[in-house]
């Protein structure tokens, strides 16, 4: 990045900092708040306390052009060891409604699925239980379209509550956010603040036992124990990224500090003080190395924030390989 933008960056964070002095903070180290660990500095990290703080905040880094990401646990995220230039927004103080009218669930995006899982458990709702055990946060779930066994959150949803980048708020229905797999087209874009999500009538003894399964079941498959992002890659049509990774015989394969998990070969594990780049060369190989083998391009299903242009392209369709 060119050193005259990236001093535009420093000095409109200085002054989000004057403005909302006790929630924003400069240079703020990320590994501690995303799942894999790894990552660098934001040039500030913002948290709003209130929906209508957001907003100003918004129209602040539009008004200064400054770029904004919202960061929700990080659990599917991989931050380059540079950092994120602009602001980094998270909503764990705002967007934090959780409360239900019938079978309808309404939920900020600042709550933990766990939290969302487990008042519906309280309330006799049915639903969700299949989310037991995803990580992060309701808005990050929206955003990738997150799933599991059964289902996936969007077949859930009814509406979303949303801004654009400016701070102009919207309503999004189911239809418009455009759900897929491990997708959300229409959300791209916007920040998310909270859903109706509808539930059905579920008895709690069922729904705790539900939860408990899925939890069993996630511990015997995944490498629980080290910094992830879960699932690296998506399923490829008709396949399964982490069988063909097997095949390939890169179950194992580490560079640096980061590992192609040997308990789920779709998993790219932080074995303690692995770098973005250590992670970053285990899924160019992988890629490469299924490519070559079995003509099948693994496409990602972790975001990649803070690299460059050029890196985030070769994740995308092989060349010269
Ligand atoms: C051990 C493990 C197991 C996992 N298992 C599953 C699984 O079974 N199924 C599955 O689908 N995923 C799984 N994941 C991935 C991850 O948990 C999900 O993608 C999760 O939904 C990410 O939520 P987050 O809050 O951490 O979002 P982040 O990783 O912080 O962000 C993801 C994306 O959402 C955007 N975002 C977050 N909040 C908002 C918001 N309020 N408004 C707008 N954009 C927003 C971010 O900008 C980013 O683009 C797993 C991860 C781990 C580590």
């Amino acid at each position: 990045m060119k050193e005259s933008v990236q001093q535009r960056f420093r000095e409109a964070a200085r002054e989000l900092l004057k403005k909302w002095p006790e929630d924003v903070r400069l240079d703020v180290p990320l590994s501690p708040l995303v799942g894999y660990r790894v990552g660098g500095p934001a040039d500030a990290l913002a948290e709003p306390r209130n929906r209508e703080q957001l907003r100003e905040m918004l129209r602040f880094c539009a008004t200064h052009q400054v770029p904004v990401f919202i960061l929700g646990e990080g659990a599917n995220l991989l931050i380059a060891d540079e950092g994120v230039p602009g602001v980094v927004i998270r909503l764990r103080r705002c967007c934090q409604e959780l409360y239900h009218e019938g079978t309808r669930v309404y939920v900020g995006t600042g709550r933990l699925v766990s939290e969302l899982v487990e008042y519906c458990e309280a309330h006799e709702l049915a639903g969700v239980e299949f989310m037991s055990g995803i990580p992060g946060t309701v808005g990050g779930a929206l955003r990738m379209n997150a799933g599991a066994f059964v289902g996936e959150i969007g077949d859930r949803v009814v509406t979303i509550d949303a801004l654009d980048m400016a701070g102009n708020a919207m309503t999004i229905s189911r239809e418009e956010a455009g759900f897929g797999y491990r997708r959300a087209e229409g959300l791209q874009d916007k920040i998310l603040l909270g859903t109706w999500l509808q539930l059905e009538k579920g008895d709690r003894a069922q729904l705790r036992a539900a939860r408990e399964d899925y939890l069993k079941r996630r511990a015997s498959k995944q490498p629980l124990e080290y910094p992830s992002c879960g699932s690296v890659f998506k399923r490829p049509p008709g396949d399964y990224a982490g069988r063909l990774i097997e095949a390939a015989g890169l179950k194992g394969l580490r560079i640096g500090n980061a590992q192609v998990s040997p308990k789920h070969a779709n998993f790219i594990v932080n074995l303690g003080n692995a770098t973005a780049a250590d992670i970053f060369a285990v899924i160019q190989t992988v890629q490469r190395n299924v490519y070559r083998q079995f003509g099948v391009w693994l496409e990602l299903e972790v975001k990649l924030v803070g690299f460059p242009a050029e890196a985030v392209e070769q994740t995308r369709r092989p060349v010269n390989v």
